[in-house]
């Protein structure tokens, strides 16, 4: 084991007593597994960190072989999700880590059973939504986590600290609005731009597991094209949410989805934290509150001038309305406050 890690442990800031403390009691969970989870996977679990555990919901596909280093033609001829691949290859780089893969998306109802007990929370994400999931969660249960994010050729990491560093939302705010931020699907991206940035995670995660002192408190942004880097030190918002203690993105009325049926002058409801629908109990309840029809496949229901389609697997269609602030509104009262008992959580996919 010494020997493996004797290149580490010659720096310093690693020495003996750090790199046991990255092996005996360390555990990370890597949120995403594309570009920067797998770079900041590889290098944790190649460093000797107890337990890491990778979650990632896609499969790989070709055009992801181009910057995400875990993963082979095979993986993709194979149809292989994501978070199953990294584990398989990662446990032959290291058998000493416990490397875990799960195959889940992660929400509101499922992360805080999935990163219970974690050391460090790293950032592998391509969507803003659910960093501000992980700002909650952090904060909530002190668990530190650590941004990256990056796009054709710049990006941008962070760590927060909670109680010492200001949180994700006290730069970032909320959410924008989806459609309106570039993603690596439109923009596209060069490789180094997240291999650099999930270098800089992997770099800090190392300080922060090891407990060094010298941890980075800026933003740090990275154009690789340039070759430049700049950083500034973020400021605590007084009004953050989050840091007074309000998690609002653990809420099921933040964490239901909704998406436009263009085609058919309707707006789809679901909640990904859900667990399968009684129709006849549903039907049951809203009785009450105006015209249930329960076809046994599905409820058509009316009420006050508004018609909605309810599924078993927890979808709500609302008909005749373009208007999705008013369909999740309508989607909580009927349905996702009714039917849902705090704190469950449908995690049971496994990779
Ligand atoms: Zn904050």
């Amino acid at each position: 084991m010494i020997d493996r890690y004797s290149r580490q442990m010659l720096f310093r800031g690693i020495g003996k007593r750090g790199q046991q403390k990255l092996g005996s009691s360390s555990s990370v969970v890597i949120i995403g597994c594309g570009a920067l989870g797998t770079v900041i996977a590889t290098s944790l679990v190649r460093a000797g960190v107890g337990k890491v555990k990778i979650i990632d919901r896609d499969l790989i596909e070709y055009h992801n072989l181009q910057r995400q280093t875990l993963f082979t033609e095979e993986d993709v001829r194979d149809k292989l999700p994501k978070a199953v691949a990294a584990e398989r290859y990662l446990r032959k780089v290291n058998s000493s880590v416990e490397v875990e893969g799960v195959v889940a998306d992660v929400h509101y109802g499922n992360i805080e059973k999935l990163v219970a007990s974690a050391d460090l929370i790293m950032d592998g994400l391509d969507n803003p939504e659910t960093r501000f999931l992980i700002n909650d969660v952090s904060l909530k249960h002190k668990i530190p986590w650590i941004y990256g994010g990056a796009i054709i050729t710049y990006g941008m990491t962070m760590n927060i600290i909670p109680g010492e560093t200001p949180c994700f939302r006290c730069v970032f705010h909320s959410p924008p609005p989806k459609g309106m931020i570039p993603t690596c699907d439109t923009a596209g991206v060069i490789a180094p731009a997240p291999m650099l940035i999930a270098s800089l995670q992997s770099a800090e995660a190392l300080k922060i597991l090891v407990g060094a002192r010298e941890i980075n408190r800026d933003v740090v942004t990275v154009d690789v094209w340039q070759g430049s880097f700049d950083r500034f030190r973020p400021a605590f918002d007084p009004d953050c949410p989050a840091c007074r203690g309000n998690y609002e993105f653990l809420k099921p009325e933040f964490g239901i989805r909704s998406t436009v049926l263009c085609g058919q002058y309707s707006v789809q409801v679901n909640d990904p934290g859900m667990e399968k629908l009684s129709l006849n109990k549903l039907a049951r309840q809203l009785e009450t509150q105006g015209e249930v029809e329960n076809k046994e496949i599905m409820l058509e229901f009316k009420t006050d001038g508004k018609e909605m389609v309810i599924f078993p697997d927890g979808r709500l269609i609302l008909k005749n309305s373009f208007d999705e602030t008013m369909a999740k509104d309508l989607y909580f009262k009927y349905i996702s406050g009714k039917e849902k008992e705090p704190g469950k959580s449908k995690s049971k996919q496994r990779g």
